[in-house]
């Protein structure tokens, strides 16, 4: 594997940047923390799911699309979800299948592949049972009350990935003060609590359901395996949820590493009225949904919104951003309809697509810039003639078809990245494609014409009836029907 490209990683753990080497190339494994499914994904969970999403990409670039095994966990037990189907009186799992499946809608709208596993935690309870077991069996862990703990006391490395030491911990706790009185060590933290609402399984220290922490540290070895080669999540999880996993998960499989390395994605913040902004996040009331979004902005839009700042800084999120990104990308799409004509006048290109800025720690803002700088170089050439895009001339004036392989570049490098997924007409008519509609529109106008000419009132109001369905249903959708020569129409936004 001589010529595998070398990608390098800023690795949590160590706190520096490292050349990723995996464990084995020919399957490469990931694990990302998925959502707890109770309500709608914020776009600043979005951030962390589009990075992680970045990153499997290149992988499946340079060790080959099987290689790479992928787990993103939903988390399907957990107190708000409880809460929630008490409120409602729904049960549970119609709870969480409903807001599993939108989050997996939403995130490929936003053009994340899906993952290579997808666990829910509901479906590892007995790895979960399994790895406590181990855990008390050699004394990581003890069970109290009801609960069962992890005694941090007896895993030295506690506290290394956060960077906090055991004592500073013992002062910072944050668990409920009934909790802290059961526990050896306040930092312990729990591993199985008792069953709440009728919600719980049998085990063998007592009817109950896991904490949270077990959860991924059970999915990500049951799909994964015991060490696993790169763990992503958003800096928030650092601590306690990822020092935790790595508690358990070393404590359990008997290794000295849980994950070898940590790729933590900054915050996504949204501006406040002072002008100061604060990290995106429920209990602060300040989110922005994913799925609300997504009914004004099309996905590409806002993934590039969301790929703007490096991924190890912080994100300032607003309204600007998504038209910025949604300029630069009208700008692309016009460089893709003129890939689509130019190489319908049979130009050919040879070019190798490489992400080289992503190999050194994922520079996205890198990669943008360079898409850019294709689009722009060839906007110029617009200029030079009337045809609204790269004229003939200007195409063989270049023997080595140098404009074309430059478009051949852009555009592949762009859909490598998620972007430019669309046919560029459908891009220009808003990403929407309502030429069936229109036709049907035209069809049954020309019918009601006919039946008109015919004397059949009944049949004229009829389809006169459902050609003015067609026209309030588009409106409605901010789409207008304008008639053409020869009974043809088409539509455009209003
Ligand atoms: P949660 O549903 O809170 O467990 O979060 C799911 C993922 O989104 C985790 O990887 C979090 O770290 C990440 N996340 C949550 N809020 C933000 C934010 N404002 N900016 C970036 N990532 C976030
Ligand atoms: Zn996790």
């Amino acid at each position: 594997m001589n010529d595998t490209p070398t990608l390098t990683l800023y690795n949590s753990l160590t706190r520096q940047k490292e050349t990723f080497t995996p464990q084995d190339p020919s399957r490469v494994t990931m694990y990302n923390c998925g959502p707890t499914v109770y309500s709608y994904a914020h776009i600043g969970n979005a951030r962390a799911a589009v990075v992680a999403d970045v990153l499997f990409r290149v992988l499946r670039h340079i060790y080959g699309q099987e290689a790479v095994v992928y787990a993103r966990n939903i988390t399907d037990v957990d107190d708000r979800i409880i809460q929630s189907a008490k409120e409602t009186g729904k049960p549970i799992s119609e709870i969480t299948e409903k807001y599993a499946k939108i989050y997996n809608d939403d995130l490929a709208a936003i053009g994340c592949l899906p993952p290579t596993y997808q666990p829910k935690a509901t479906e590892h309870i007995s790895h979960m049972i399994e790895m406590i077991s181990k855990l008390m069996e050699d004394g990581f862990a003890y069970a109290s009350d009801d609960h069962v703990f992890f005694d941090v006391s007896t895993y030295d490395d506690y506290g290394k990935l956060s960077g906090n030491t055991l004592d500073a911990l013992r002062g910072g706790d944050r668990v409920g003060e009934g909790e802290v009185a059961r526990k050896k060590n306040s930092a312990d933290f729990v591993l199985w609590k008792p069953e709440l609402d009728g919600v719980g399984w049998d085990a063998p220290f007592g009817r109950g359901r896991p904490g949270w922490h077990i959860e991924c540290s059970a999915m990500a070895k049951a799909t994964l395996g015991e060490v696993i080669d790169i763990h992503c999540g958003g800096v928030d999880l650092k601590f306690p949820h990822h020092e935790n996993e790595i508690a358990q998960s070393c404590c359990a499989n008997g290794h000295e590493k849980f994950a070898n390395y940590w790729v933590h994605n900054e915050f996504l913040n949204m501006a406040k009225a002072d002008g100061s902004s604060e990290k995106m996040s429920k209990s602060l009331g300040n989110v922005t949904l994913v799925h609300d979004l997504l009914k004004e902005w099309d996905g590409e839009v806002i993934r590039l919104a969301l790929l703007k700042a490096h991924y190890r800084s912080e994100l300032n999120w607003s309204e600007d951003l998504l038209k910025e990104s949604k300029a630069q990308l009208d700008g692309w799409y016009r460089k893709k309809a003129d890939y689509f004509r130019v190489k319908s006048l049979g130009a050919g290109s040879n070019v190798p697509t490489y992400l080289d800025e992503l190999l050194d720690e994922l520079n996205i803002p890198l990669l943008l810039a360079g898409l850019d700088n294709v689009s722009e170089y060839i906007e110029t050439l617009y200029t030079a003639n009337s045809e609204g895009g790269i004229s003939n001339e200007q195409m063989s004036e270049n023997e080595d078809w140098n404009i074309f392989v430059d478009l051949d570049f852009m555009i592949k490098r762009a859909n490598l990245l998620g972007f430019l997924q669309k046919d560029p007409e459908v891009w220009r008519k808003g990403g929407l494609d309502y030429d069936v509609l229109v036709e049907e529109y035209d069809s049954v106008r020309a019918q009601a014409i006919a039946a008109k000419e015919a004397g059949d009132k009944a049949k004229m109001g009829e389809m006169f009836k459902r050609s003015d369905e067609i026209r309030d249903q588009v409106a409605a959708e901010g789409i207008v029907i304008e008639s053409g020569p020869d009974g043809k129409s088409t539509w455009r936004k209003a």
